[in-house]
């Protein structure tokens, strides 16, 4: 059995990825939550090194795969030391540890490391965050290169997938303003390509089994479904998809959001194609399954 400690497993990802490692015969998990750790999740403030020290000590896990974040640019923006409490600090105190007790870290970062102005990004490309959050995932990246223990780094676009309320995901939210039948004005500027977290559990899974028979992943890696959409084409599939009007929808060809957000952050995948590891899931099959899984947005949809 291998041991995965899988932080931030209470949040979009992390519930993704316990599910998926779950279902598998080879993995204990070792799932770790903060505020909403409930039963079988372990609490741990991960901006406190001492717990976190003391957790691989005891625990000993194979694998970490560091999921947790603040991954909330205006939040990031407003509140900067607890993004880099989160985002660099944790990262340090998890990839020390893990460096001392033997473990494979996989680092969870994001496309927002890079500006977005020449489009597709390689693994090896620079990068250039023009926010705060992707400055602080940055640091985090840095913290797990310099320790330079073989450990991965996996950069992800926007995600959608099972939710408990809509404002988990920048995807799932966007239900609120296909809902409300007042006139809405809706980001058609900023190019996304919506990747589903039960898709990133699948392809974190296989890394797993890779590193653990002998592959050695190490440095960079990036995953993403292939198409790519504005928000505002996202929420023309979901009205097309569930026979929701979309008259109501404006599109919105310049940045709209506070904090600065990258024009078009498309990944180009190589390094796990390479390895086999690709997206399955379309955007159109991908949300459907995600809404059903979201008992609460169901619902809402149905009223
Ligand atoms: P999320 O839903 O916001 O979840 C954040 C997780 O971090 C929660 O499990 C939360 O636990 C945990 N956490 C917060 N403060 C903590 C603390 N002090 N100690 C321990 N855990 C703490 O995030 P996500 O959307 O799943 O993102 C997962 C990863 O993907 C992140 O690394 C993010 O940067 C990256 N990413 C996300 C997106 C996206 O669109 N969401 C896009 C690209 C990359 P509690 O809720 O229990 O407190």
């Amino acid at each position: 059995m291998v041991k995965v400690m899988v932080t931030g497993a209470t949040g979009l990802l992390g519930r993704a990825v316990v599910a998926e490692l779950e279902a598998q015969a080879d993995f204990e998990v070792l799932a770790c939550g903060y505020r909403r750790a409930v039963q079988g999740i372990h609490r741990l403030d991960l901006t406190h090194s001492s717990q976190v020290t003391a957790f691989i000590e005891t625990h000993q896990p194979d694998v970490v795969i560091h999921c947790a974040a603040e991954r909330r640019p205006d939040v990031s923006e407003q509140n900067p030391a607890a993004a880099l409490a989160l985002n660099a600090d944790a990262t340090r105190s998890l990839t020390l540890a893990a460096s001392q007790s033997g473990a494979w870290l996989l680092y969870i970062s994001t496309d927002y490391v890079f500006d977005g102005t020449s489009p597709p990004y390689h693994e090896h490309s620079e990068t250039n965050p023009v926010n705060f959050y992707g400055d602080s995932k940055r640091q985090g990246e840095m913290i797990v290169t310099e320790a330079k223990q073989g450990f991965a780094i996996l950069r992800l676009p926007i995600l959608y997938g099972a939710v408990e309320t809509l404002p988990e995901s920048a995807v799932m939210i966007l239900l609120k303003q296909l809902l409300d039948k007042n006139e809405q004005l809706v980001d058609d500027w900023a190019v996304r390509s919506p990747t589903s977290t039960a898709d990133i559990a699948c392809a974190i899974a296989k890394m797993i089994h890779l590193q653990i028979t002998g592959e050695c992943l190490s440095g960079h890696y990036h995953f993403s479904a292939s198409g790519t959409m504005s928000k505002y084409q996202m929420l023309l599939a979901m009205g097309d998809l569930f026979g929701l009007s979309t008259e109501h929808l404006k599109p919105v060809t310049c940045p709209t959001d506070s904090a600065k957000r990258p024009h078009d952050c498309s990944l180009s995948c190589e390094r796990l194609a390479s390895l086999s590891i690709q997206s399955n899931v379309m955007f159109n099959s991908g949300i459907e399954k995600a809404l059903q899984q979201s008992p609460a947005v169901m619902a809402l949809l149905k009223k």
